[in-house]
């Protein structure tokens, strides 16, 4: 039996497309003489790489960064495979095959994986240097291994560990890239990530790796001005009722209503990432009226307090308020979760 098709979902993440392109544009303008790229791993942190990646590859993004070769399918009707680089490189023969096959960039991240990409038969691939995060890539010590010589290197890369801080760690990276992109003979070079932009030119070489402020993130106050957001989190309201005072509202009863109050149920919950660290800050928006929250965040529900709107009712829809920086400042989560977080059921 064949069943009909679902309901349309009671909760939604609106993208601002326009916002998102403008977004890439003012970054690859930042980026100077570089042409910005796109960090699209983790499902585009969170929005959807199904969505995000045809709006930036129409916009002319030429460069794509996913972490697993898992992610590569849902891009493929967009993107050439050449054009996608994968992050956590060949991990095993099969990974090195499967990119071949695919014709998939593997980043090379250490000897090991420059072996097993020769042996598969190799093609374009990138190089990754570590130059002070302690993470993935090559030590600086074996960046002049004569295996590397073999490879037929697009970009080599580094990522900056603290490109969000004035850290000194930032310019003693900026100076061994410069050693270890001399070493290795490639194409383009590249070593900022969005932060990674805001300090300066010196920093850009050809490419750079934008992820986060591309969705809407503020890694470091001066981008402030060119960054939008891109995400909305949005929620039908499931049920309006009416609370006396002195009724309490939610588990545990947290919050006991001071006066009569008019609620409404929103179905947007813990399980959809809206975790109960937002109890104490977060709040609903309505025709740019405020909904504070009540009580406890609960599975698949919040409840808030809708005074200000005396004309919403059941069947509205109602955007939660997502900017990043405030978000973060006010949950104590970093934009990178509060993204990256959102969960299944709002891509429905
Ligand atoms: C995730 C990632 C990026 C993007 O970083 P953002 O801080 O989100 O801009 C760039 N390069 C590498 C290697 C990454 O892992």
């Amino acid at each position: 039996m064949s069943l009909p098709a679902n309901p349309a979902p009671s909760l939604h993440l609106h993208i601002d497309e326009e916002a998102l392109g403008r977004n890439w544009k003012r970054l690859d303008t930042l980026s100077g003489t570089a042409r910005a790229g796109a960090a699209i791993k983790a499902n585009a942190y969170g929005l959807g790489a199904e969505r995000v990646a045809p709006i930036l590859h129409r916009c002319g993004v030429e460069d794509f960064f996913i972490a697993h070769w898992s992610e590569a399918s849902t891009l493929l009707d967009h993107i050439a495979p050449r054009n996608i680089s994968v992050l956590h490189g060949p991990r095993n023969t099969e990974e090195a095959a499967f990119a071949r096959s695919v014709g998939l960039r593997p980043v090379i991240n250490s000897l090991e994986q420059a072996h097993l990409w020769l042996n598969a038969g190799a093609g374009p691939c990138d190089v990754m240097v570590d130059t002070g995060i302690n993470r993935l890539g090559l030590d600086l010590s074996e960046v002049n291994d004569p295996v590397l010589r073999k490879l037929d290197v697009q970009l080599v890369l580094s990522h900056l560990a603290c490109a969000d801080e004035d850290h000194p760690l930032n310019l003693i990276q900026l100076e061994k890239a410069h050693n270890a992109f001399a070493a290795i003979s490639s194409a383009g070079k590249s070593l900022a990530s969005s932060a990674g932009i805001a300090l300066g030119p010196d920093y850009h070489f050809d490419v750079t790796r934008p992820g986060l402020a591309l969705y809407g993130g503020v890694p470091r106050s001066e981008m402030a001005e060119a960054i939008e957001q891109v995400a909305f989190p949005q929620a039908a309201v499931i049920a309006i009722r009416q609370v006396d005072a002195g009724a309490s509202i939610g588990y545990n009863a947290t919050f006991t209503a001071p006066r009569p109050m008019r609620t409404a149920v929103i179905s947007l919950g813990y399980a959809d990432g809206f975790l109960r660290l937002w109890a104490k800050a977060g709040c609903f928006q309505f025709e740019n009226k405020i909904l504070p929250l009540l009580g406890k965040i609960s599975m698949d529900m919040a409840v808030v307090d809708c005074s200000a709107a005396p004309d919403i009712s059941e069947g509205d829809w109602v955007t939660l308020a997502y900017g990043l920086p405030e978000a973060s400042a006010a949950t104590g989560l970093s934009q990178y979760e509060l993204l990256t977080i959102l969960g299944q059921r709002l891509h429905d």
